[in-house]
């Protein structure tokens, strides 16, 4: 995808999966930040895409509006994010797969909930199915229900604490792997995109491991400029890009409004 000279975004979240704006809310952002492309990569649904779409056409100067989803996997034991950019949203095997993932995604749910309980936390799973409406449940919205009940002070802390791998509400990975979910992206037309790559905590060994095997898998492309990253993680992230004939791609990974991450910003390409 050239997105040369023009400000692109290609990985953001709408209250389909655990955004917090509209998809016509994150157009109309989206299009007051100046960014000329934006894909909406709402996790494991596309059903954000058709309000998103239909917001768009009505405004005066519409943006290039790219349909994505962002697949959860499992590689070596790591929860791994793989976005799909150009999807037809519509491709019938992709829509079995997604409805696969949502299953997946209630049962761990009730799971975390479950664990949470022991912990002496009740109500968790009501609360969190309760913000997330129609959406399916995610690590997200149960992060917001115990932040808002005064289990933590922020999202990054509520999840040191109780969300992530090894703590409480945790419950181990039970995704499909990799090669699954690029194939799903390939046969629906898409490009199978590894998302934040430097965002799993893994050391230098295993990351250069993990593009190695997303590449080797038949993975298309990488997200290399980030919302918030160093110089050197950005260096970093390009020589790994270069060095197995990756695509390169960019992009916020918006969730809701805040101080640090913002649609398009610092999203200049090398
Ligand atoms: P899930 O897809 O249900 O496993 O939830 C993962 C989502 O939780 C990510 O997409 C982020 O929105 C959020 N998340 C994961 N780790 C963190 C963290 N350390 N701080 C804040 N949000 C996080
Ligand atoms: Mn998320
Ligand atoms: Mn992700
Ligand atoms: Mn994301």
């Amino acid at each position: 995808m050239n997105t040369e000279s023009i400000l692109a975004d290609l990985h953001s979240h709408t209250t389909a999966s655990d955004g917090m704006l509209s998809p016509s809310d994150l157009v109309a952002r989206a299009l007051e930040k100046g960014v000329q492309m934006l894909s909406i990569t709402d996790h494991d649904t596309v059903d954000g895409l058709a309000q998103a779409h239909l917001f768009n056409r009505q405004q005066p100067e519409p943006l290039t509006l790219i349909d994505g989803t962002e697949i959860s996997t499992r590689w070596n034991n790591f929860d791994i994010h793989i976005v799909g950019l150009n999807i037809d949203k519509t491709q019938p095997e992709l829509l079995a797969f997604l409805a696969s993932q949502r299953e997946l995604r209630e049962v761990r749910a009730q799971e975390i909930g479950v664990r949470l309980a022991k912990a002496g936390i009740d109500g968790a799973y009501e609360g969190a199915k309760a913000i997330a409406g129609d959406a399916a449940l995610s690590r997200g919205h149960y992060a917001r229900w115990l932040a808002d009940n005064g289990y933590a002070s922020d999202m990054p802390s509520v999840f040191k604490r109780y969300l992530a791998r090894g703590k409480t509400g945790y419950v181990p990975n039970n995704w499909g792997d990799m090669a699954n979910a690029i194939n799903v992206i390939h046969q629906a037309g898409g490009l199978a995109v590894l998302a934040h790559p430097s965002g799993y905590k893994l050391s230098a060994k295993w990351l250069k491991k993990l593009v190695k095997d997303f590449a080797e898998a038949g993975g298309d492309a990488m997200e290399v400029v980030l919302g918030q990253q160093t110089i050197d993680d950005r260096n970093n992230l390009l020589a790994l890009c270069h060095q197995h004939q990756l695509l390169g791609s960019l992009g916020s990974d918006f969730h809701f409004i805040s101080n640090w991450i913002e649609l398009g910003k610092n999203l200049y390409q090398p």
